[in-house]
């Protein structure tokens, strides 16, 4: 295919000065952008010449050559050579195209093959506080207040970090925040946008930094939380506090803040869902004999009744005793593991007691 005469691709005279050939570019661009011809190759393919002829004959260097040798003048130049240094936004932003009524997203919509996109502003991320109840508190439920360590935006620069005035616009992006790389690739432009590392993608550079908070743009303060946890709850239990998590980007909401519930261990019972364990030591006497003995209970003492002839290692429930079900009004039990303990240290009359006693056992044994 033979290649068109940059001029003539763009309608201009030989003689045009840069503001035309911008002014020429501009006009073909919006006319032949694949946006707004959709499906439509041709206008693909003329949109990639008119760029060409553009990244030419807005450069002075390439237009001379080209103007002394024609197209032969530029064999030597790769597709990424000729599009070096081409800021074709520019071209838009000399003409007030940013507020064409399309906002700032019109160099995004204009450029989209191959494009890679900013992200939008970022939500706040969620925070996680982990909250250590006892199995009494657990038990009953209960509201506590916590007191969380949250960042905010600061409320004397409003976290731009600088006192008033104290700063000034970033000149690596010119205020911008971005930096915006194009680079020409077969019929496509890449349009890359990387945030402005110098001042962080806020396109302002902080002079005077904020006596507040030290320039950082945020303060720590602690918030005061009432939780409230029913009753039964259980380690990882979640209560979920909306828009209390970090903040977000500008114009983006907050993240949450996540309460998760740790019931610490029991010196005396073991938890197993609403149902609480416990061992409790009788003597040898109390098993044989049976009666009453107290346990502790988890919301005060107990009183459980030991049937005669109970084993070691019986486990006897006490109804209802446990921890309330988190969704209705009953309850778990309580367990009681026996542990019968044998006497040490006999007298020599508790030792003639056990003989006779054993005597009686045999002796009944044998009839
Ligand atoms: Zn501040
Ligand atoms: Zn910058």
């Amino acid at each position: 295919m033979k290649k068109r005469d940059y001029y003539e691709v763009l309608g201009t005279d030989k003689n045009a000065d840069v503001n035309t050939i911008k002014q020429a570019y501009r006009k073909l661009a919006m006319q032949y952008h694949p946006d707004r011809n959709p499906g439509d190759k041709q206008a693909g393919k003329q949109m990639a010449e008119i760029n060409e002829a553009y990244a030419v004959l807005c450069d002075q260097d390439k237009r001379r050559r080209y103007d002394m040798y024609g197209h032969a003048g530029l064999e030597g130049y790769s597709s990424d050579d000729l599009f070096h240094g081409v800021d074709f936004s520019s071209v838009f932003r000399d003409f007030g195209m940013g507020d064409f009524g399309f906002g700032g997203s019109i160099f995004d919509s204009f450029f989209s093959t191959g494009e890679a996109r900013t992200r939008g502003p970022r939500r706040g991320a969620d925070l996680m506080y982990t909250l250590k109840v006892s199995l009494e508190e657990v038990a009953t439920g209960i509201e506590k207040e916590i007191e969380i360590p949250i960042t905010r935006t600061c409320p004397s620069c409003q976290g731009t970090g600088a006192e008033k005035g104290g700063t000034k616009d970033c000149d690596r992006c010119r205020g911008t925040g971005k930096i915006i790389t194009e680079r020409r690739s077969g019929y496509g432009v890449f349009r890359q946008i990387n945030v402005c590392s110098k001042c962080g993608g806020k396109g302002k550079i902080v002079e005077k930094p904020c006596k507040k908070c030290h320039g950082r743009g945020i303060v720590e303060e602690n918030d005061i939380i009432s939780v409230s946890i029913p009753g039964g709850a259980d380690t990882g239990y979640k209560v979920r506090v909306k828009g209390k998590g970090e903040e977000g980007d500008e114009g983006a909401p907050p993240g949450d803040l996540y309460i998760v519930l740790e019931v610490e261990e029991h010196p005396i019972f073991e938890r197993h869902g609403d149902d609480i364990y416990m061992v409790k030591e009788i003597g040898c006497y109390q098993a044989a004999l049976g009666g009453e003995v107290n346990v502790p209970g988890i919301e005060g003492d107990l009183k459980l009744d030991i049937p005669e002839g109970t084993q070691n290692g019986a486990v006897l429930p006490i109804i209802n005793k446990g921890l309330p079900h988190m969704d209705s009004h009953s309850r778990g039990n309580q367990y009681v593991m026996v542990k019968v303990t044998t006497p040490q240290n006999l007298t020599r009359r508790e030792r003639e007691l056990f003989q006779e006693l054993e005597k009686l056992q045999s002796k009944e044994k044998k009839h």
